[in-house]
């Protein structure tokens, strides 16, 4: 990230043509994945797929209606309810989720891809971190399938003389699950989803946001190509005010798993309710990343530079507010700034670019508003703070200082490459400030003091804390928000939770 001259810094290449597998996907009819099946939308609307890079359509997907919801929903409750996968067993679940991470590695490169003229981030971290993720989370989640569990317990009940009870506890699948996933990550959103789904035998309904379609629909591809029984996962494009309402009120679904913007998930709960369905959320962040007075300065620059302007800043649990010691402030400010500076942005399929465009026009208007909106409040722009000229849909790294805790760009999500810095002078107020928001998605604290450190965690109110590092996830690692960053945890054997039903067993014997 550095040394690349500031006057090119902005100069925009064209993108590269796809690949030959990539431009024949491109063509591939709208279709909707249903049973099994490649089937066209009741609705005979289409959506227009746009690369972000140059603001040009690139393929067409079909917008599903509620006529096609009520058909997945039946194809996924016949699979879960008789069939193949109804009786099939873990093993036999097992090798399907393993076969199909093993054909997402075979078809890595055109998954990167496509990810990469969908949703504008660069080819390079679409393949390492999207599309390895993927591979990795079906793996992962293949292992959970044999080790599901129950327990036995004792019981002090008072049955007919001589009559005793065998107690204990079985993990059933939840049932039908709608997975609503939104263009950040693509790919590894649903795998996110769809891996315990089907380790925990569910069947699925995933909507991909309508700005990336495509890595789901190619997904559908392989899942079909791995073996998994017709109707176990089906796969409706659509927007969501149809499409995925029509979803979470269907009374033929038990689970709602979502991510995306809080107002979205405050919505779909309550919808969920009518029919009391299973919920959970993955919402919006507003994480601090901390600076103690002894951190390691260099470390920090890099790491708070990465937490925020990794994938253009659209991550949940980007490292949005920087809070600094005023001991360091000024150093990690400007050596942020001069990352900032310093990344080149590009189209995804270039390999010199280290930024692509962010996701759509309306995205890379809302963050320039913010970035405006932070101006007039009276925040210095001390890197960024604008669009180069291009037709794609850019936005320049930029960190914003002079901010005050009450500025919206210190209290919204902006969902973009834009840093907010804040100084603070006191330890003991840094826990106050850093919880001073309605989110509690993530947080990160830089420093050596581990006395400091151990005191500071708990006081987080935060679903994950990273110390010295931020944006680490792993499918082992429990993942999810405080607050209103949504409830229910992904990854690691709490995830179980969200996907089952506990039963209890009380027999006389
Ligand atoms: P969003 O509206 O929350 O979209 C997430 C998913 O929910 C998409 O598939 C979306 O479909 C669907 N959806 C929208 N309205 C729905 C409804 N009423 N019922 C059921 N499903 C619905 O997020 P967005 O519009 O893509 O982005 C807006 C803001 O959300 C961003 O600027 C950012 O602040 C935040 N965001 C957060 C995350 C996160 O991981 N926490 C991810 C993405 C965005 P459509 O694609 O048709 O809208
Ligand atoms: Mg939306």
């Amino acid at each position: 990230m550095n040394a690349s001259p500031a006057l090119t810094q902005y100069q925009i290449p064209l993108q590269p043509d796809p690949s030959a597998a990539v431009a024949k996907f491109l063509k591939r009819p709208p279709r909707l994945f249903i049973g099994g099946e490649w089937v066209e939308s009741k609705s005979r609307e289409r959506i227009s797929v746009v690369d972000p890079a140059t603001g040009r359509e690139i393929a067409s997907v079909a917008d599903a209606n509620e006529a096609d919801v009520d058909r997945a929903v039946a194809a996924a409750r016949k699979a879960f309810e008789s069939g193949p996968w109804a009786d099939m067993l873990p093993a036999d679940r097992q090798a399907l989720l393993w076969k199909l991470s093993d054909l997402v590695e075979k078809n890595m490169d055109e998954l990167a891809e496509l990810e990469s003229i969908d949703n504008g981030k660069t080819k390079f971290m679409a393949t390492v971190v999207d599309v390895a993720g993927t591979r990795d989370y079906f793996r992962y989640m293949a292992g959970w399938a044999t080790r599901i569990e129950g327990s036995t317990f004792a019981t002090s009940i008072h049955g007919p003389p001589g009559v005793k009870f065998h107690t204990y506890t079985q993990r059933e699948p939840v049932g039908v699950v709608a997975q609503i996933v939104p263009w950040n990550f693509p790919l590894a959103m649903a795998a996110w989803k769809l891996g315990p789904a089907l380790a925990t035998g569910c069947t699925c309904i995933l909507k991909p946001a309508e700005q990336t379609p495509l890595t789901a629909l190619r997904l559908a591809e392989l899942i079909a190509e791995a073996g998994f029984p017709p109707g176990v996962v089906n796969v409706l494009t659509g927007l969501g005010e149809t499409t995925g309402a029509a979803l979470v009120a269907h009374p033929g679904v038990d689970k709602v798993a979502f991510t995306g913007s809080t107002p979205v998930g405050k919505l779909i709960n309550k919808s969920a309710t009518d029919t009391l369905k299973r919920v959970s959320l993955e919402l919006g962040g507003k994480s601090p990343v901390i600076v103690l007075p002894d951190a390691d300065i260099d470390s920090v620059i890099g790491g708070a530079a990465n937490a925020i302007f990794f994938n253009a800043g659209q991550v949940c649990c980007a490292g949005t507010r920087l809070f600094a010691h005023k001991k360091v402030f000024d150093r990690v400010v400007e050596g942020i700034s001069t990352a900032a500076s310093s990344i080149q942005l590009g189209p995804g399929l270039d390999p010199k670019t280290q930024m692509g465009p962010l996701v759509s026009r309306e995205q890379q208007e809302r963050v320039l508003g913010y970035i405006e909106s932070g101006r007039k409040e009276g925040a210095t722009v001390v890197a960024g703070g604008e669009t180069p000229s291009s037709p794609g849909f850019y936005v320049k790294p930029t960190v914003l200082a002079n901010v005050r805790s009450d500025m919206k760009v210190v209290r919204e999500e902006i969902f973009g490459p834009v840093l907010v810095a804040q100084r603070f002078e006191d330890l003991d107020d840094i826990a106050a400030l850093a919880n001073d928001t309605p989110y509690g998605l993530a947080a990160s604290i830089w420093s050596n003091d581990l006395r400091a450190v151990q005191r500071l965690v708990p006081r987080i109110r935060a679903g994950t804390v990273w110390v010295n590092c931020h944006n680490f996830v792993d499918p082992n690692m429990p993942f999810g928000g405080f607050k209103q960053s949504g409830f229910g945890r992904e990854h690691g054997r709490a995830v179980l939770d969200l996907y089952t039903e506990l039963k209890s067993v009380c027999m006389a014997i």
